[in-house]
């Protein structure tokens, strides 16, 4: 093959736990093939490893495994590349980005011209916004760490600390802090009648949940909703004086730290200039505009993207574009272990493709420039052929056998503390007793495992 040989692009949006799983296989199936190259597109200089939050938080020196350099992602000397950017805008065949840059104080900013990355195939893997301590709206990671460093600082000049919201991350953020600061009192409000109140999860889970917090010294309050002035999603850590006010009853507290822990949300603002290529069924003639309404694809309640089985979204339109993890609907409950998986099982889709289109094209020397020209044809409904055959080491099926996702098995671990917590695990169910979640999870909030994953030694 020479070098003036079209290649294929592969363009992945966010470089977390779903891009970078989704690159790894990548890179897996593509050996030492050059005709493909793949473009990580993420805004961050590191990546997040969220999970580990919240320890942080506590424990200055557990900071070191927050953000991971993504140095060391791609071999040296291959085409891939990272490409450090804010991705404003979806079309059928492109990106734009806006680039960002550090300054020497450590923060970032956005400029404000924007870049176009051209791809042939697209996987969505933007996550989602949890309120900080969680993830922090920032694009790099000193800054990140010294906001980190802040609000540890506020917790060790507080006395009496509020969080509101009994979801998984209320109940690991309550946990981690009365166990390092067990002289500070914590209390963890929620309006519902029971902790982690998920879909699929037993009633044992979430006593048990409720029952070790107690145990921890946290005064868990259930059935109440409060509402504390300044507090907010946007605002989620407070260094305030406040009264805690209950709706329900007459009761008041005083605190003077609060945290908002309610919520996951999705931005899928740049999907709205999607449209299908050479879109002549939606085609006003007279304005020239296409009247396809890019929300279509978009869950109306949780706005995350619509995908099917396979990942790909959900319209016959786009074949090449996929979404896995948190800003998508592949799993009721998003998750870490489901992003990754998504991630993989949208690679391998991704290489079917890719050989599907070469076997068509009749080989690597004949690409097409756009698969999605023929969208129907290359849609999930269309009949491909279905011989296998064997490329680069991969057992390629014909595309119309795309590998269907399952969404992963209902299992969490709640990680309160370095050496426990409470967990349910499939086939085992909760599991009470600290063992099984310091095994899982708890000791070192699966560091080891991503740091590797990106090359990187455990710092
Ligand atoms: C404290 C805590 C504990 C958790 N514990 C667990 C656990 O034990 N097990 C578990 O399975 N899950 C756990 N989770 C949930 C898990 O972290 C999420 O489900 C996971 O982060 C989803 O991964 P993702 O790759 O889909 O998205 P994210 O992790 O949100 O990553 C998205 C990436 O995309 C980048 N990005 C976003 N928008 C753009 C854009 N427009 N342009 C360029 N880049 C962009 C972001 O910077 C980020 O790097 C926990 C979460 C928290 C906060």
């Amino acid at each position: 093959m020479t070098d003036s040989t079209p290649k294929k692009h592969i363009v992945i949006v966010g470089g977390s736990y779903g891009g970078v799983a989704c690159v790894n296989k990548l890179l897996h199936y593509l050996s030492k093939d050059t005709s493909v190259v793949i473009t990580l597109i993420e805004k961050c200089d590191a990546r997040y490893h969220c999970v580990a939050s919240y320890r942080a938080l506590v424990q200055k020196d557990f900071a070191k495994n927050l953000w991971i350099p993504y140095s060391n992602l791609f071999p040296k000397g291959s085409p891939h590349r990272i490409h450090r950017g804010l991705v404003k805008n979806i079309y059928n065949d492109h990106v734009l980005v806006t680039p960002v840059h550090d300054n020497n104080a450590g923060s970032s900013t956005l400029s404000s011209e924007p870049q176009r990355v051209n791809f042939d195939y697209l996987v969505i893997a933007a996550g989602s916004m949890i309120p900080s301590p969680a993830k922090w709206t920032v694009t790099g990671s000193k800054e990140g760490l010294r906001k980190l460093d802040e609000t540890r600082e506020d917790i060790v000049q507080s006395e009496r600390i509020v969080i509101i919201g009994g979801g998984a991350c209320g109940v690991e953020l309550s946990g981690e802090i009365k166990y390092a600061f067990p002289d500070k009192s914590v209390t963890l409000i929620h309006d519902m009648p029971a902790l982690v109140d998920y879909p699929r999860f037993p009633e044992s889970f979430k006593e048990e949940a409720r029952r070790y917090l107690t145990n921890q010294g946290v005064e868990v309050i259930l059935n109440e909703r409060v509402e504390i002035e300044g507090l907010s999603r946007e605002n989620s850590v407070q260094k305030a004086e406040r009264e805690v006010k209950f709706k329900g009853s007459d009761r008041v507290i005083h605190s003077d730290l609060q945290f908002f822990s309610i919520g996951i949300k999705v931005d899928t603002a740049f999907i709205s200039t999607l449209a299908p290529p050479n879109d002549n069924s939606t085609l006003d003639k007279k304005t020239e505009t296409s009247s396809f309404d890019a929300q279509t694809l978009l869950d109306p309640k949780s706005h995350v993207i619509k995908v099917r089985s396979t990942l790909q979204l959900d319209h016959d339109a786009f074949p090449n574009i996929f979404a896995i993890g948190d800003i998508s609907n592949a799993d009721p409950v998003p998750t870490c272990m489901a992003a990754v998986a998504a991630g993989e099982t949208a690679a391998r889709n991704v290489i079917k493709l890719v050989r599907k289109n070469e076997k068509a094209t009749g080989g690597k020397q004949h690409h097409q420039s756009h698969l999605h020209r023929h969208p129907q044809s290359e849609g999930t409904t269309g009949a491909g052929d279905h011989s296998d055959d064997e490329t680069n080491g991969y057992h390629c099926h014909s595309w119309n056998k795309l590998e269907n996702y399952s969404p992963t098995q209902t299992m969490m671990v709640l990680a309160m503390n370095p050496s426990g917590g409470v967990s349910h695990l499939p086939v085992l169910g909760t599991w009470f007793g600290n063992l099984a979640a310091r095994v899982a999870k708890s000791s070192d909030l699966f560091s080891g495992r991503f740091w590797s994953e990106m090359n990187m030694p455990r710092p």
